[in-house]
């Protein structure tokens, strides 16, 4: 465990349905990494709505790591609709917004790239992190991207799971090489989301620590060394 990642901004728990592990099970396997912080992302098209409610009575810390409630919520129209309610999508802690085959589908590069852009003129204030855009299957614009979530205070996502076969993403280490090259050019904020799906997966970061050696991303953009770095960019 690379101690300088002090923080997972991205896992799934039994709930979604595809999880393997609960809250309580990722927060023991996080204080064993010494992580100092990890944020709950579930699936928001997988869960009960009223799931977003009462994971607030989760408790903020747990075996000494902070827990941070969060959503991972669908693209679901090509005007920019999401699939939670702006109610919680204004009182989550954190929202990362991905485009997932089961809730809408892949067009041309131009025509996801509009799907993108209509979610952040539409969600642009309550999203803090664009999820796994290197997944090719949705191809886009990288740098039309990275300008415009740097110009609404929206970090580019560095999936550690991206590159895990079982994932069925279409991707590659050079096409996240060149998400990354460009998100450096714009000056992007990147957070490292593991996605976990299992307890043992918390804070895997080695295809992210390979990536941004590659790219040289400046550690003052990268959002998991530093507790109030993180907190401050959310408070956005
Ligand atoms: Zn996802
Ligand atoms: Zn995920």
């Amino acid at each position: 465990m690379n101690k300088k990642y002090i923080l997972d901004t991205h896992m799934h728990t039994t709930s979604c349905g595809h999880g393997y592990s609960t809250i309580k099970e990722l927060a023991i396997e996080a204080a064993e990494r010494k992580l100092e912080l990890i944020c709950i992302t579930e699936h928001s098209g997988l869960v009960p709505r009223a799931f977003f409610k009462d994971i607030m009575d989760v408790p903020n810390q747990l075996y000494g790591v902070e827990i941070l409630k969060g959503a991972e919520v669908d693209i679901i129209s090509s005007s920019g609709d999401v699939s939670l309610a702006d109610k919680y999508l204004e009182s989550l802690h954190v929202i990362i917004a991905s485009f997932h085959r089961s809730l809408i589908d892949p067009k041309s590069k131009s025509e996801n790239t509009q799907t993108l852009l209509n979610v952040i003129k539409k969600h642009g204030k309550q999203i803090n992190i664009l999820g796994h855009l290197d997944d090719l299957r949705f191809e886009i614009d990288y740098d039309l991207i990275c300008k415009t979530a740097k110009e609404n205070n929206i970090a580019i996502e560095l999936n550690d799971s991206s590159l895990n076969p079982n994932k069925g993403r279409l991707t590659s280490f050079e096409n996240i090489l060149e998400l990354l090259n460009t998100a450096k050019k714009h000056n992007c904020y990147i957070s490292i989301g593991s996605d976990a799906h299992n307890a043992w997966k918390v804070g895997s970061f080695e295809n992210a620590i390979k990536l941004i050696e590659a790219s040289k991303y400046p550690e003052e953009l990268i959002l998991n060394t530093d507790i109030n770095k993180f907190k401050n960019f959310l408070a956005k």
